[in-house]
This record gives structure tokens, sequence and C-alpha cells, in this order.
């Protein structure tokens, strides 16, 4: 397979691009040039037409077709269908981040995966079923065409869109590495962000490999019986084995985990349910984030204002960590945790 210069880290293609006469320096420039621009460098008197022959010969750099776009009156929020080396849709979503006006940005959640095996039962991905792993060129090239559709500058990058990020691990981290190397788009490593549904052997990759990424794991339920009713991830990957591989992971990186949950009501917001997740994560530090579940079909609905405050004082009371509600916009546009479903929308919106 052609190798694609905008789908390689910094020291791959120095190695690659080295039995074609380019030096380290120009590699670097290479990288830069194809990341950002999807282009080759422009001629310079230093660099040999020749070698490029060569590099153009040899190479590639291939780009994502839009193939919608779609932002939020409401919020902001947009969201963005992307074809790559494949038939199959995937989306990205922008989140504008305005709390600081003295420094706005943006947050790219990206995709890993077209659809997604796990099958969670209150997510339209899972709804689909898994399509495909994307390259690491199409990961990085979804965070190149909305930063350049993006009003401010991008400050993190998150992978919790289309996919389970750790059934694609080597071009999730290899794309993580690309994002955030000086020559690729230079995105601090400590702004990216790795979700997963709880791949333990994931986690103890990125826990072996010192991975600067912050980890956020999808529990939802803290009762293993019912936690698989939302997730059948638990009969592959049970909560004792994925608590065992975040003390681990603690123990690694000395870092907090955090927990998302879905708010669903009537499924995982009593007290009993914060209850559970007390006894489960003790002596572990995590932060919770709340997320309402977001699902079109009706079937689940997030609790409302009353259930919500009960709950976080349920969790403030037994678990004692840190919680904090996000806000999952866009859902006007199907931009919403959990509602990318893979549908090229027209272009529309402002
Ligand atoms: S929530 Fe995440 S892991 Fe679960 S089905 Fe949806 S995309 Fe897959």
């Amino acid at each position: 397979m052609t190798p694609a210069l905008n789908g390689h880290t910094t020291e791959e293609l120095i190695a690659l691009l080295a039995p074609l006469g380019v030096k380290p320096g120009l590699a670097r420039r290479i990288q830069m040039a194809a990341v950002r621009r999807g282009a080759l460098p422009d001629p310079a008197p230093d660099i040999s037409p020749r070698t490029m022959a060569r590099v153009r010969e040899a190479t590639a750099i291939p780009r994502l077709q839009r193939v919608g776009r779609a932002v939020s009156p409401a919020d902001g929020f947009a969201k963005y269908a992307f074809r790559g080396a494949g038939p199959d849709v995937f989306e990205t979503v922008l989140i504008p981040l305005l709390h600081r006006p003295e420094d706005p940005k943006s947050i790219v959640c990206v995709s890993s995966q077209a659809g997604c095996a796990l099958g969670c039962v209150f997510c339209a991905t899972g709804r689909m079923g898994f399509r495909r792993n994307l390259e690491a060129w199409e990961i990085v090239d979804q965070v190149v065409h909305v930063a350049a559709d993006s009003p401010h500058r991008i400050g993190g990058v998150v992978f919790m869109g289309m996919g389970e990020p750790m059934l694609n691990l080597d071009a999730v981290l290899r794309a993580a590495r690309i994002l955030s190397e000086p020559c690729g788009l230079a995105v601090s490593g400590k702004s990216i962000t790795i979700c997963t549904a709880g791949i333990v052997p994931g986690i103890r990759r990125i826990a072996a490999e010192g991975s600067p990424y912050r980890l956020v794991v999808s529990l939802n339920h803290a009762d293993p019986a019912r936690r698989r009713a939302l997730m059948p991830v638990e009969g592959a990957h049970p909560t004792a084995e994925l608590m065992t591989a975040l003390r681990e992971y603690h123990a690694a990186t000395g870092r907090r985990i955090t927990l998302a949950w879905t708010m669903i009501d009537g499924e995982n917001v009593a007290d009993e349910d914060a209850r559970r997740l007390g006894e489960l994560v003790r002596g572990l530090p995590v932060k919770i984030d709340l997320i309402d579940v977001n699902d079109p079909s009706g079937r689940f609905r997030p609790p409302d204002r009353t259930g919500l405050d009960a709950f976080r004082d349920a969790l403030r009371r037994h678990v004692g960590a840190p919680v904090a509600r996000r806000y999952s916009g866009g859902a006007d546009i199907r931009a919403a945790c959990g509602m990318l479903a893979g549908d090229p929308d027209p272009d529309r919106g402002g």
C-alpha cells in the first residue's frame, strides 16, 4: 500500500523517506506540509526537485471528502460527515468552548471507526453495527478539515465520536501522536482524550506505554448485570476486571480517572446506583462526568431537574468525588453524544 504522508509519525516518516534520499529535516517539513495543507512543501532552493519527484512517486497524501456539514443554531456545535478510504460515512463534531471569552477555543470530537461493534443500547452508532476501522490519516484529517472551518483555535481533541477507540488502538495512538507532534498539528498531548467503553487490554497498553493522553471510561452502571443490559461489552470485559485495570492504570500513571455516566431515567440515576458506585471505586481517585442520554427514539430519557439534583447529591454523599455535568450539545443536528449514525446531512447551517 502506498504510504500516506499524513498518516505517519515524524519518526516513521524519517525512516520511511530515508531510502529516497530525504534527510530528517526535510522529512519534518514534508510531514508538516502534508498534515496541515495536504500538499508537499513548496519548492525551495534547499529542496532537490529530483528528491521530491521520488517522494511524489512513492507516497500519497490522501484527503477526506466532506459529504455533509450542519451547524446548530442553538449552541454553535457543528457536525461534519466524511468519506475516506471506503464508502462508509463517519462523523466529526466541533464543540465550541466559549466560557472564557478572552480565550475562545474549540474541541474536535473525532471518530475512530465507521460504526461500532459494541452495541451500547442507548447509542445510535452502536445500532449501526461495525463497518470498519479508520486509518490514522482518516482520523488526523478530520481534525484538519474541522480546524479549517472553526472560528476558534483548536484546544483539544477527544476520541468520543463513532467507534470504540481501543478496538483500533494502533491507528488511534498513531493519530494522537501525529496530532500532538510539533510537525503535525501541535495539539498538546494532555489535551487529547481517549474514551473507552472498558476495553481492558487497551487500558493496560496505554498505561504501559506511558501515553500522555487523558483516559475517560464510560461506566454507566456499577452493577455488572445491569451494566451488561446497557453495554454488552460487560460480557467480554467484566466490571471486576475493568476496575483492576483502572487501579493498575492509576498506580502506573498517578492520574485520576474520569468515569463518564450517561444518565438514563429509571436505569442508573437512583440513590442505590450512586451507593454501588461508591463501593466499586473506593480508594480509587475518580471524577464523574454526567451526560444526558440522547435517544431520538425516545426509549431512553435523561432524569428531570429534580432527579438530576438528587443523583448529584447522592454521588457526592456516596462517592465523594468531583462531579461535573457535561453539556452534550448539538442535539438539534444529531451531533450530541450517542447520536452519530453516519448519515450524510446536506450542507446546511451557518
Ligand atoms: S457508546 Fe461508544 S462504544 Fe458504545 S456503541 Fe456507541 S460508539 Fe460504540
